[in-house]
């Protein structure tokens, strides 16, 4: 079965439209992932609240470890 051939425009590349696929209609599979997908990156985060949050990780393991303890004794 034969599909529809498109020229990217991105890159401009031929490629075969099939139904269903993902992102623009004028862009190759290639050109169509997200750029910007990438979750670790967390902007807008100052020193601060990564303090903040150490702060409260190491309150969390603090408080786990005296619950460990008190199982034991
Ligand atoms: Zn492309």
């Amino acid at each position: 079965m034969a599909f529809p051939i498109k020229v990217c425009a991105v890159c401009a590349e031929e490629f075969e439209l099939k139904p269903g696929k993902p992102g623009f209609a004028n862009r190759c599979p290639a050109c169509s992932e997200p750029e910007d997908a990438d979750p670790k990156a967390k902007p807008g985060m100052n020193a601060d609240e990564r303090k903040s949050l150490k702060e409260a990780n190491e309150a969390r393991r603090r408080a786990m470890r005296d619950l460990l303890y008190r199982k034991d004794s």
